[in-house]
């Protein structure tokens, strides 16, 4: 009944708009919306009556009435890395926890759950553990992520344990104290693997987080640490999840640092928690953006990239715009299936260090780039089973 993912990757295409939903108070003058059409899908479904994405719409075209729907249609919007220490630190230390975030603040509320990867600890407690960069900054500074309108955060990445158990106790307690849900950290394995579960419009929407990288501490029985991803617990964690949600949606922090394409090992365990039920993957890591694909039904994004990371002018020319290049994604999903996708083009400040809606030239240039990375998502798996 679904198509072969690849199949459908052709029909992800960018479309110019005049406006959609007031995302830029300040005017700019077009918005990119990238649209993937599940039509297969729709039409698979009988859903004839699937609705039109309201993100689609022309300003100024008078809507039509709305028509009664048992779809029960929830957006997600999604972003990368956001990493607090450093300079990030200074600056909030200067200017206040909301400060990362405070040129973004309309494309972080509009949706109705907002997601981001928190690729730090939040503790003044600890020591670092033995490896190249060790993030964390003060739990304070954990009020900023709910003012700036992020939900639910993955912590299921290499750098939430870089001060050990008590950074993750810390970081856990900082979360619950400013009523974040979260998932992919714990102080043991099953706390670590345990759905945050979150509800809007009526659906339940269970968030399940993992990381392969190493240089970390996984969780175990009666250990803390952040969740093991591999595809049988993966497949376990997705089935035990659909079981008490509508929804379930799949961080997976995995992949190759600055690389276009996805790794085998995410193809690999991004299509296990599509086949276990889960509708939406949402990875991270590469600290570039990565391509979208269609599989099996479900939507994966291989990496969102950087969203807060203290990037300056000589990370520019070291780097190149890549790391500085980033979007949010949205994805409007209903209990079993996809029914719109667009991302909205952002761009790392290289004088504030921190994320702005995009200008027309940077925009137009982060999409193109989507494209090409779309396509080469079919192209980097061909020669794996996992495909
Ligand atoms: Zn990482």
């Amino acid at each position: 009944m679904l198509s072969p993912s690849k199949r459908l990757i052709p029909s992800v295409r960018s479309v110019a708009l005049n406006e959609v939903k007031g995302f830029f108070r300040g005017g700019t003058p077009l918005l990119f919306v990238l649209l993937v059409a599940f039509v297969a899908l729709a039409t698979a479904c009988g859903a004839g009556a699937t609705a039109t994405p309201t993100a689609t719409q022309p300003s100024g075209t008078a809507a039509p009435a709305a028509t009664p729907t048992p779809d029960r249609e929830v957006t997600i919007a999604a972003v990368g890395d956001v990493m607090l220490d450093r300079d990030i630190e200074v600056l909030m230390g200067e200017h206040g926890a909301i400060y990362p975030f405070e040129r973004v603040l309309d494309l972080l509320q509009d949706a109705d759950i907002t997601i981001a990867n928190l690729e730090i600890a939040l503790t003044e407690r600890g020591e670092p553990v033995e490896k190249l960069f060790n993030f964390r900054t003060p739990p304070r500074f954990a009020s900023g992520l709910p003012e700036a309108g992020i939900d639910v955060l993955a912590l299921g990445n290499n750098h939430v344990a870089d001060y050990g158990p008590v950074g993750i106790e810390d970081t856990l307690a900082a979360l619950d104290d400013v009523g974040l849900l979260y998932s992919g950290a714990g102080m043991d394995e099953a706390a670590a693997r345990a759905p945050a579960i979150v509800e809007a419009q009526g659906l339940r929407i269970a968030f399940l987080s993992y990381t392969d990288q190493f240089i970390n501490t996984f969780a175990a029985p009666g250990q803390p640490g952040v969740a093991f991803a591999e595809a049988a617990s993966i497949a376990e964690d997705v089935a035990a999840a659909r079981a008490v949600a509508d929804v379930v949606i799949v961080s997976l922090h995995s992949g190759l640092e600055y690389v276009d394409e996805p790794t085998a090992a995410q193809v690999e365990l991004s299509h296990a928690a599509i086949d276990a039920g889960a509708l939406l993957v949402i990875g991270h890591h590469p600290h570039t953006l990565q391509g979208l694909e269609e599989y099996n039904g479900g939507l994966i994004a291989y990496s969102l990239g950087n969203f807060v990371f203290d990037l300056d002018a000589g990370d520019l020319e070291s780097l190149g715009p890549r790391a500085f290049e980033t979007v949010v994604l949205y994805v409007t999903l209903t209990e079993d299936k996809i029914v719109d996708v667009r991302m909205e083009p952002v761009f790392i400040d290289v004088l504030e260090n921190r994320p702005r809606p995009a200008t027309a030239e940077e925009a137009a240039a982060i999409l193109e780039r989507v494209d090409l990375l779309n396509e080469l998502v079919g192209e980097s798996c061909g020669a794996t089973e996992a495909c």
